[in-house]
This record gives C-alpha cells, sequence and structure tokens, in this order.
C-alpha cells in the first residue's frame, strides 16, 4: 500500500463529499463561469480582493469528484493570498498535474499536491483545473465563460 496516495485519496474525497467555500458569495467584486464540456463539470467562482488579496472566494455549481475537489482546495489555496500570486500557484500545479517528472513534494502547492494523482489520468486533468482557469477570469473580469479544450 502507497500510504501517500491513500492519504491523498482521502483529502480527495474529503473535498468532494464536504466541499469548503462552497456557495453564492453575495456581492462579489468578481465572478466568472466556467464549463468542461468533456466530462460536462460547471463551475462559477466568486472573489472580493483588497489591496491585490483575496481576501474571500467561494465557488458553486457541479461536477465530477476531481472537478468539485479541485475547486475545494483551490478556495482554501488562494484565500488570503495576492492576487500576484495566484497565477504562480495555478502554474506549479498544472505542471503537478502534466509533468510526470515534476516534484509531487512541493511545499509551495500544500494540500493541492492531493491531486497529483490526475497525472495519471490526462482527460481528468481538464477536470482539476477547470476552477483555476474560471478563477483567472474572475481576476481579469473576463465576461466570456472559461471553457477547458
Ligand atoms: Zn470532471
Amino acid at each position: 500500500m502507497d500510504t501517500l496516495a491513500d492519504l491523498y485519496q482521502e483529502v480527495v474525497f474529503d473535498h468532494y463529499r464536504h466541499p469548503r467555500n462552497f456557495g453564492r458569495l453575495e456581492h462579489a467584486d468578481h465572478t466568472a463561469a466556467g464549463h468542461n464540456p468533456l466530462c460536462g463539470d460547471q463551475v462559477t467562482v466568486f472573489i472580493n480582493t483588497e489591496g491585490g488579496v483575496v481576501t474571500d472566494i467561494r465557488f458553486e455549481g457541479q461536477g465530477c469528484a476531481i472537478a468539485t475537489a479541485s475547486a475545494s482546495l483551490m478556495t482554501e489555496a488562494v484565500k488570503g493570498r495576492p492576487v500576484s500570486e495566484v497565477e504562480a500557484l495555478f502554474k506549479r500545479f498544472h505542471t503537478l498535474l502534466t509533468d510526470r517528472a515534476s516534484n509531487e513534494d512541493d511545499e509551495e502547492l500544500g494540500k493541492l499536491a492531493a491531486l497529483a494523482g490526475v497525472r495519471e489520468f490526462p482527460v481528468r486533468v481538464k477536470c482539476a483545473t477547470l476552477a483555476w482557469h474560471t478563477l483567472e477570469h474572475a481576476l481579469h473580469d473576463n465576461p466570456e465563460p472559461a471553457v477547458t479544450e
């Protein structure tokens, strides 16, 4: 048994069953919708920023276990973080999911590393990155829905 893999699986299931920061954020400064046609995942991300920091973030939508857990983990990772760091964190996370040679133990990623197993299932990468693409649209006030393809 690979205990690290077990732990990661536990984190993903926990965030799928009990998503953190789930629901609408009333009077959000920025919001965007996203859609992953391959799997049918839908997400809406709401954020508030103040002084260049993400002060609050929530999401709602319907998705598979990976999409929901990833959105939940993202809200925890991003809340309280400077907007300027969000893009870099997404890049690191994307590398974790797509580059088998990348380091799963990257401390910067924290709990996001729980999704490292997705790299074994390339089609699920879009599930795991949907919330992040949607967050980018929200940060840039892009009125177009984020579509992973
Ligand atoms: Zn999915």
